[in-house]
């Protein structure tokens, strides 16, 4: 939206007073601003740069983060003590030249006192590399022209992104071994239709339409718009990934689960919102699905759900998917214990309508979600002998696989992304 040039100038003098306010606190603040040309500055590349360079602040912040947003666009405070102005601003400067969205950041240091701290030299413009005064004194490009490199440069970045991280998330989850009957490089457990070429061959075919749920979500942020967009694109995953695997249906749940994910964060960051919504903005995502028409009557899933309130993935889709974050939370860091522990918290707190039909009665389903729960710490036999076990029932988890890499890749983008403020980034939700 259009801001008035009275509103923006307003919004600028608040945060110089909140700075003004802040230098009590700190020997030094930075102020970490887009560099958004033009009337409207709240645009989502404005917040998708603040939150791609907010991780690159030093950590330990003597007072909270500030968060600002307004008409001169959205803006984080940071206050440091024992850091001199001069060692933040050598920092930042440094952050500046070398993130690819570098560019298009200010980062402006204040000490206790004085004005803000200036480079030695000028940065050179956006888009010819010369001295941005002297394009902004020849008027060398239009507002249009400055715009759309900005925002060609941040979608861009955000796209490759996250696309390597799903890349990465699902490798996690691929190359867990021994992984409870699950598709492994070295193994194909309970599934002989499948192994872990098909599987890779799979993630590719669908990568590029899972990267197209964030960009559309960033463009539609309102649920019921976005919701039959992220339906089309997952048909579009689907018959992409039956191309390349011969008609094996290798991660039909994952493009579920991790479409209205991927959607999901689009949405917040298009409005600006922070991780703290998640939940509620995929609750209202799953709330437009038509539950009644997904698989027919005669499905095994269908008829659990009839007999016995068995809820499945929809139970957990429904309410948000808190196992989902109950797993992301166990990732801080990616290895294979912390991953395979994952991966037991979900097995115990999902209902897996695959798994019930595997196991063929509701006693022996139930003896193998109790039997995996029952896991409480890494103990590579134990996991093993389990892995034998439930490949000899021919089980398989394939539903609490999806959310594994669900899990993984959440975690994976909370380290380069900070959404909104940064106490809020916590996945105990
Ligand atoms: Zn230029």
């Amino acid at each position: 939206m259009n801001a008035f040039p009275d509103d923006i100038l307003q919004a600028r003098e608040a945060r110089a007073e909140t700075i003004t306010a802040l230098r009590r606190f700190g020997e030094s603040v930075v102020c970490l601003r887009a560099n958004v040309p033009g009337p409207d500055k709240e645009i989502p590349e404005a917040f998708l740069t603040i939150g791609f360079f907010l991780p690159l602040l030093p950590p330990n912040a003597s007072e909270p983060l500030v968060f600002l947003q307004g008409a001169d666009g959205p803006a984080v405070l940071a206050t440091y003590k024992g850091l001199s102005p001069s060692e933040l601003k050598k920092r930042m400067i440094q952050a500046e030249d070398t993130h690819p969205l570098g560019r298009f950041v200010d980062a402006d240091v204040f000490g206790s006192e004085g004005p803000s701290l200036s480079r030695d030299s000028q940065r050179p413009c956006w888009l010819c590399g010369a001295p941005v005064w002297e394009c902004t004194r020849r008027k060398r490009h239009s507002l249009g022209e400055i715009l759309a490199c900005l925002q060609t440069g941040v979608r861009t970045y955000l796209e490759t992104q996250v696309d390597a991280l799903i890349a990465a998330a699902l490798q996690d989850e691929l190359t867990l071994d021994p992984k409870f009957g699950l598709v492994t490089p070295t193994d194909s457990g309970s599934h002989p239709d499948m192994d872990y070429g098909l599987m890779k061959r799979a993630g590719e075919a669908i990568r590029p339409h899972l990267v197209r749920m964030v960009t559309e979500g960033i463009r539609y942020p309102d649920p019921e718009s976005l919701f039959p967009r992220l339906k089309s694109l997952g048909w579009e995953a689907e018959i992409a990934m039956r191309r390349a695997t011969g008609g094996i249906n290798a991660y039909k749940g994952l493009i579920f689960s991790l479409g209205l994910l991927l959607g999901a964060l689009g949405s917040l960051i298009g409005r600006g919102g922070r991780y703290a919504e998640l939940p509620d903005t995929l609750r209202a995502l799953t709330a437009q699905i038509r539950w009644d028409a997904q698989p027919s009557a005669s499905t095994f899933g269908s008829q659990a759900w009839r007999e016995h309130g068995f809820g499945g993935i929809r139970r957990e889709a429904a309410a948000g998917f808190p196992a989902l974050f109950r797993a992301a939370a166990k990732l801080e860091t990616i290895d294979s214990p912390s991953l395979t522990m994952a991966l037991v918290g979900l097995i115990g707190d999902l209902e897996d309508s695959v798994l019930l039909k595997r196991a063929g009665s509701w006693e022996r389903y139930r003896e193998a979600k109790e039997r995996i729960a029952a896991i409480r710490f890494y103990d590579p036999v134990l996991i093993r002998d389990t892995t034998q076990w439930a490949k000899s029932l021919h089980l398989s988890f394939g539903g609490a696989a999806d959310l594994l890499a669900c899990a993984a890749f959440l975690s994976r983008f909370s380290r380069i992304f900070a959404f909104g403020p940064r106490w809020d980034q916590s996945f105990a939700l």
